[in-house]
């Protein structure tokens, strides 16, 4: 499964819930990462780590539960960076992740590392190992994406989206063997632009998933057209013209062959052209809902495996090998 961070990370819980923590590998982006106070932050990887080890502030929406924020502060009164909220529990692991990456081991291995000691039995990868960042250009000029996202609370208009070193990042170790292997690739209902796009930018995970000889069932990340929260809703209407669940798999062209929807957006569905729509509710607000949706995306991977199974000839385009879903 392809995965940003707070969105992303709820629908992970859903299908690790359903599926198994075994059955599954989350590809995590990384186009959010940022230094901060000296410190290697990886947002996305994190939210899915702490929402998998059980850790997470459910409230807040981010960061770990019971939090408290007394470094932050006091590197606030001596002058330090305090513009990135990064509470006492999360430094700890922002702490052990730098010295590792200082020492030269590689973030997809730490990061593992860091799974484990949390007991968290999924496996988590970066999208790479590469140092890739997400650019936003904006009238107000370019920003870093965690500039842009926290700094100026997403307020600008984005014109364009770039991923610096995305060209010439290499997919992490495992997650080439992830795709080659998994029965059902699913898109989270995280950002199509911010979130999905650095792990799309790393040009062979992109091939790997347009030379899929399984399903590809995407997640929207949209109710009745509007994020849930977030900026997906305004970036869509200003980049690809409109908040419709055509505009989200225009974002992966080539690359999905079913998209879950929300009821609230079932009368909307024109231009969908092969990608199959599936109609359900996508909000996750408990364990119940999570697990429902992550249910209906699963489905979505049999019903589409199963017509693929069903024309030969399209078998024998893939290479005759069929694609049989979980
Ligand atoms: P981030 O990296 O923390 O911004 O998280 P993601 O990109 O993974 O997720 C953000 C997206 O998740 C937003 O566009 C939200 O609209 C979407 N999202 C959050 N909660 C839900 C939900 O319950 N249902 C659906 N369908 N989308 C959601
Ligand atoms: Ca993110």
């Amino acid at each position: 499964m392809l995965s940003g961070g707070v969105g992303g990370a709820r629908f992970v819980r859903g299908v690790v819930d359903v599926a198994g923590a075994d059955a599954t590998t989350v590809i995590g982006n990384v186009g959010d990462d940022v230094e901060v106070l000296g410190l290697h932050v990886s947002p996305d990887l994190d939210s899915i780590l702490y929402a998998l080890a059980g850790l997470a502030d459910e409230r807040r929406g981010w960061g770990r539960e019971g939090e408290t924020w007394r470094a932050l502060e006091s590197a606030a009164a001596l002058g330090g960076e305090s513009w990135f909220a990064l509470g006492d529990l999360d430094l700890g692991l922002h702490l052990v992740r730098t010295q590792a990456l200082r020492a030269g081991e590689p973030l997809s291995a730490v990061t593992a590392r860091l799974a484990a000691a949390l007991g968290v039995g999924t496996r988590l990868l970066p999208a790479t190992d590469d140092r890739l960042r997400t650019w936003l250009e904006t009238p107000a000029g370019p920003f870093p994406f965690q500039e842009w996202f926290v700094a100026r609370r997403h307020r600008d208009e984005v014109d364009a989206v770039r991923f610096e070193g995305g060209a010439a990042a290499r997919p992490a170790p495992g997650t080439l063997e992830a795709l080659a292997r998994a029965d059902l690739i699913l898109l989270a209902p995280s950002n199509p632009y911010v979130s999905l796009g650095p792990i799309l930018a790393v040009q062979a995970l992109h091939d790997a998933l347009a030379a899929r000889r399984v399903p590809c069932v995407a997640v929207s990340p949209l109710i009745g057209g509007r994020a849930v929260r977030g900026p997906a809703d305004r970036m869509l209407r200003r980049l690809a013209g409109g908040t419709s669940p055509r505009q989200v798999t225009d974002c992966y062209k080539g690359l999905v062959d079913a998209i879950v929807v929300d009821e609230a957006d079932a009368d909307d569905l024109d231009g969908l052209g092969e990608v199959r729509p599936i109609v359900t509710r996508t909000l996750m607000v408990d364990v119940e809902s999570r697990r429902r949706l992550a249910e209906a995306a699963l489905r979505a991977g049999s019903v589409v495996g199963a017509a693929a199974d069903a024309r030969p000839e399209e078998r024998a385009a893939f290479g005759g090998q069929g694609a049989v879903p979980a």
